[in-house]
C-alpha cells in the first residue's frame, strides 16, 4: 500500500464525514448585548406559561439550546416538587423565571391570605430552588385588577401575541399564527406542556430567525428599549 492511497482513504473518510454532519441551525449571532442593541434590532420575548412538565419542558429546553435562544417560563408551583432539576436547568441556561400561581388560579379578587398562599408560596418553593427572588409574576388567564397590582411585589408581564396554543394543539395554525402576529417588541405566550406547543415554538424561532429577529428574556427585551420594570406595574410589549 502507498501513502497516496491512505491518502485517499483518509480524504474520502473526511468528505462522508461532512456529508453526515446535519446543519447548524440558525444561531442568534446580531444581538450584542443589551448596551449595545442596535435600535434596529428586531426583539421578541418568547414566554411559556404552566409548566414545568418534565417531558415536554426538557424538550423545549433541547431546542432553544440548540438555537442559542433564551426565553421566560411563568411556573405552576404545584408542579414544582420532582421537578426542582428541571427549573434549575432554566435557571442556569439563561431563561428568565416567573411566577404563575400555586395552582393556577384567578388571582383577582382574593383575601390576602389566598393571595398570598397562591403568589409567595410559589415564590419561596421556586426561591428555595434557585437561591434567589427575583421574579415575574403572570396570572393565570391574563386577568388582574388593583388587589393583584399593590400585592404582586414585583413587575407583572402579560402577552402581546397570542397563537391560542392550548386550543386546537394544531401545529401549523399555531405557527401561522404566531409568525403572522409577530411584531418587534412583542410578547409571545405559548404553553409548554403541549408537545404540539414545542414543536410550533422551534418552527416560529427559526422563521422569525430567518427573518431577522432575536428572541430574550422579557429583562432584555425592556431594557433594550430602555424601560425598568417596576413591582406593580403591568406590561404587554415593548413595542417601539
Ligand atoms: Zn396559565
Amino acid at each position: 500500500m502507498t501513502n497516496s492511497f491512505w491518502r485517499q482513504i483518509g480524504l474520502a473518510i473526511l468528505v462522508i464525514a461532512l456529508l453526515l454532519t446535519p446543519p447548524a441551525l440558525p444561531q442568534q449571532a446580531v444581538f450584542a448585548g443589551i448596551a449595545g442593541t442596535p435600535a434596529t434590532q428586531k426583539l421578541i420575548a418568547l414566554t411559556f406559561d404552566d409548566g414545568p412538565r418534565r417531558s415536554t419542558t426538557t424538550r423545549l429546553l433541547d431546542g432553544l439550546a440548540e438555537r442559542g435562544v433564551h426565553a421566560t417560563f411563568f411556573l405552576v408551583g404545584s408542579r414544582l416538587p420532582y421537578q426542582e432539576d428541571v427549573v434549575l436547568r432554566m435557571e442556569r441556561e439563561g431563561h428568565q423565571l416567573g411566577i404563575h400561581t400555586y395552582d393556577h388560579v384567578l388571582l383577582t379578587g382574593l383575601k390576602q391570605a389566598d393571595f398570598d398562599a397562591q403568589v409567595e408560596t410559589s415564590r419561596s418553593k421556586l426561591t428555595a430552588i434557585v437561591g434567589h427572588d427575583s421574579f415575574l409574576l403572570r396570572p393565570p388567564f391574563g386577568k388582574w385588577d388593583e388587589g393583584v397590582r399593590i400585592r404582586a411585589g414585583c413587575p407583572i408581564v402579560l402577552w402581546s401575541i397570542d397563537p391560542e396554543d392550548w386550543k386546537d394543539q394544531d401545529v401549523e395554525r399555531i405557527v401561522a399564527q404566531g409568525v403572522t402576529q409577530a411584531r418587534d417588541g412583542g410578547i409571545l405566550l405559548l404553553h409548554d406542556i403541549f408537545d404540539s406547543s414545542v414543536d410550533a415554538a422551534l418552527r416560529i424561532v427559526d422563521i422569525l430567525h430567518a427573518q431577522g429577529y432575536y428572541f430574550c428574556t422579557i429583562e432584555q427585551l425592556f431594557a433594550a428599549r430602555g424601560i425598568t420594570l417596576q413591582p406593580g406595574e403591568v406590561y404587554w410589549n415593548a413595542y417601539p
